[in-house]
């Protein structure tokens, strides 16, 4: 700073760009509301394959918002900001419903699929979530088994006790639960286990580059083994390309989503996808190494 006052300025960039960015924060602060009312925002679908079966019958729903003069605004930015402002139940509530009305019309016509949902810590310290999911599936008439919830490590430990005995209620329910972006945290999966989950999704980190990246690799494929003999199923993110996929297939990884497969699609669009990948998905196994 003491050289940025020698340099006027440069002291008056640096504040330039920090008033933009507080600009910015203050925009998406204040739209956000406003946004989820007037369909700013929509969902999109990423498919997620099982590899044993080499079908799909799951995806992730991931919130996006176009906003009208700031464009496109990143989940990870929208979401950290609604969290520290208290929005961030009208965007769980936002997404929750457009989800399970989607379910509701793909479950008309006869599409069985699960669709997971990632919660915020905010929500998981609100001990009505599992009540007001319910009564939200109640009212389309679906059973628990096509909701599926991701949380993070970070949102469990900011109060174990009160997030277990709510994780514990939505598992009875019969909801799926999944840990996200495991290994980016602190936490074991010895201490995991103690969580009521299903799965552990294996962050992006670990898988981007696992072809080439021993360490990568050995971790993936100890953590995939651990988690099984837990009783976890495990799902990797962020699967780009072949020779990660015929790694993963050796390391028996239960799932996998990512590019190489779909990137995140509409409705729509993630129902071509589907209709598509049913009828030719064994050849998405047999490509060559390239
Ligand atoms: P996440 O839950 O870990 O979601 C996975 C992210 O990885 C998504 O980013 C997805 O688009 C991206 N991804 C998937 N496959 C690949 C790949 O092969 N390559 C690359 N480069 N990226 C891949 P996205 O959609 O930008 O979401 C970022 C984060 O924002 C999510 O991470 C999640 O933490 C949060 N988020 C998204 N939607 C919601 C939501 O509805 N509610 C909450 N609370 N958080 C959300
Ligand atoms: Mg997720
Ligand atoms: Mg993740
Ligand atoms: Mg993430």
């Amino acid at each position: 700073l003491s050289h940025a006052k020698q340099q006027p300025g440069l002291l008056a960039f640096y504040q330039q760009g920090q008033d933009e960015s507080h600009q910015r924060e203050l925009t998406i602060l204040r739209d956000l509301p406003g946004a989820l009312q007037q369909n700013q925002l929509f969902v999109m679908y990423q498919p997620k394959v099982d590899l044993r079966e080499k079908k799909c019958s799951s995806a992730e729903a991931l919130i996006r918002w176009i906003h009208p003069e700031l464009g496109f605004v990143p989940p990870d930015e929208f979401i950290k900001l609604a969290e520290h402002s208290g929005n961030i139940a009208l965007v769980t509530e936002w997404i929750l419903t457009t989800v399970v009305s989607q379910l509701a019309l793909w479950y008309q016509q006869g599409r069985a699929i699960t669709v997971a949902v990632n919660l915020s810590a905010h929500d998981l310290t609100n001990p009505q979530l599992p009540t007001h999911i319910a009564t939200l599936l109640k009212r389309y008439q679906l059973p628990a088994s096509v909701l599926a919830l991701e949380v993070t490590e970070g949102a469990v430990m900011q109060d174990p006790k009160q997030v277990i005995q709510i994780l514990t209620e939505l598992r009875a329910m019969g909801i799926e639960l999944a840990i996200d972006d495991f290994g980016t945290g602190q936490s074991s999966l010895a201490y995991l286990k103690q969580l009521p989950v299903h799965e552990v999704k294996i962050d992006r980190a670990f898988i981007k580059d696992i072809e080439h990246n021993q360490d990568d690799a050995l971790i993936v494929s100890a953590t995939t083994q651990l988690a099984h003999s837990l009783g976890l199923k495990v799902t990797a993110e962020g699967l780009e390309n072949y020779a990660g996929l015929a790694l993963l297939q050796r390391y028996h990884c239960d799932k996998v989503q990512g590019y190489f497969f779909s990137k995140p699609l509409t409705a729509e669009h993630f129902s071509e996808w589907l209709q598509q990948f049913s009828k030719q998905s064994p050849q998405w196994f047999e490509q060559e190494i390239s």
